[in-house]
């Protein structure tokens, strides 16, 4: 397995210490899957003390000392050097209550999630593999299984469900079947673990290759009903988790696609505050919002350029063409001639509007306030200074051609006479 020189320089510092060292978690299951390796991660016999000690050079982050880790940077790749430990339970944070040091490896990989990441390499050694839960046989048939009895794994840990859920789906994957039991009978316990978490799942779920197999384990376990609390209980269909699966892979994107079709009778706002407390950024909940605003404008407004340019001027050209891309999906998962036929002209005006760079946002308006004070607009009311720009904005929205300096003043000053 090819592996960075970092990861080499890390391990053979270790040794060089009197310490084991093995990769461990998703980067041995990534390697074994020949996926893209995210970020590794080491598991090692030496305490988080001796593991600061030995890189004074690249000065360790040890804010996760705590816990046993103590991560390095090198040339832009990030390594976190665990401690061998057990532990108990996670309660509500985002880290065990508590965890104990120890010396085998085994004990180590015993405390994991499912058996695919349990699985550890050490690069230096002959014979590196240690697989004592049988992690190969699961990836080779594609199967999330839990360490140990699903029941106890789930309880001691209930994010572990959202975890089989979001690595299926990532994956592709299949769950085995006594896990996914026990989601289904587990699940309500996922409303003892912190937001954070459950978020932080939620999100790479959402950007999944096998996202609509996903939502189908979300639905069918009930897990779903514990992230988004609905009164109704109106599952997704499989042709909404179709069209959410199909549209651009941008979470924000994606997050409005789900509000959308579980909560339709929501506000935005209302979405907006459930997506905050969900522990989205705020920034992440208003575009989300603002998008459910935009695709709802998609759906009703006349198919006019007109129309089309002042959705783009409010929301921005990537997320108008993520809207678009939705819309489609949206009429192919309806199978409507009415939807694929104001899907055409809507793309076509939408084409038209970029190819001309026709003007759309106050930014490309030949005028700008400095401009309509010195032609002496709101000289006795000020207000006018604003309503005069957003007055000439909609005339360049309908008409492009109007956008020159001269003929704006011009009109403006028939109306705005001083
Ligand atoms: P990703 O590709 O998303 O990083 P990952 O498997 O590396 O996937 P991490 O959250 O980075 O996931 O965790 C690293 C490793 O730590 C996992 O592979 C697993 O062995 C272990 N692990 C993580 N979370 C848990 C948990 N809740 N319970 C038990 N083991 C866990
Ligand atoms: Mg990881």
């Amino acid at each position: 397995m090819d592996l960075p020189e970092q990861v080499i320089f890390v391990i053979e510092r270790i040794h060089a210490a009197g310490g084991q060292a093995w990769l461990v978690g998703g980067s041995v299951r990534d390697m074994l899957l020949g996926r893209p390796v995210q970020d590794y991660d080491i598991a090692t016999t030496l305490r988080p003390d001796s593991i600061e000690g030995l890189f004074p050079d690249l000065r360790p982050y040890t804010a996760g000392k705590r816990f046993g880790t103590v991560s390095v940077l090198i040339n832009g790749t990030t390594i976190e050097i665990t401690t061998l430990r057990g532990e108990d339970s996670y309660t509500d944070s985002r880290h065990p209550d508590r965890v104990y040091f120890i010396s085998d490896i085994e004990s180590d990989l015993a405390r994991r999630d499912f058996t695919i990441n349990a699985i550890a390499y050490d690069p230096l050694a002959q014979y590196g593999i240690v697989d004592p839960f049988m992690g190969r046989h699961d990836l080779a048939a594609r199967v999330i299984r839990t360490v140990g009895d699903p029941r106890e794994r789930l309880e001691e840990d209930p994010l572990r469900m959202l975890r089989a859920i979001r690595l299926a789906a990532q994956l592709g994957f299949d769950i085995d079947k006594c896990t996914w039991q026990a989601i289904k009978r587990l699940h309500p316990l996922l409303d003892k673990v912190a937001f954070e978490r459950i978020r932080d799942e939620l999100s790479k779920l959402l950007l999944s290759p096998c996202l609509a197999a996903g939502f189908d384990h979300l639905t069918s376990t009930g897990a779903i009903n514990m992230i988004f609390p609905r009164p109704g209980r109106a599952d997704l269909s499989p042709g909404q988790a179709g069209i959410i699966s199909g549209i651009d892979p941008v979470l924000t994107v994606r997050l409005a696609a789900l509000c959308f079709y579980l909560y339709p009778g929501k506000s935005d706002t209302e979405i907006m505050d459930m997506l905050k407390s969900l522990r989205f950024s705020r920034a992440e909940a208003k575009d989300a919002a603002s998008l459910i605003r935009g695709f709802k404008a998609l759906l009703t407004y006349d198919p006019e350029p007109y129309n089309i340019r002042k959705l783009l001027s409010i929301i921005g050209q990537k997320d108008m063409s993520s809207l678009i891309v939705w819309y489609a999906e949206a009429a192919r998962a309806h199978n409507s001639r009415r939807m694929s036929d104001r899907y055409s002209k809507i793309r076509q005006m939408y084409e038209e509007i970029l190819q001309n760079r026709d003007p759309v946002s106050l930014k490309d308006l030949a005028i700008t306030g400095r401009d309509i004070i010195n032609a002496g607009i709101g000289k006795h009311k000020p207000e006018e200074v604003g309503e005069a720009l957003r007055t000439a904005h909609d005339w360049v929205l309908h008409n492009p051609k109007l956008n020159s300096r001269d003929k704006l003043l011009e009109e403006l000053l028939r109306i705005y006479s001083h």
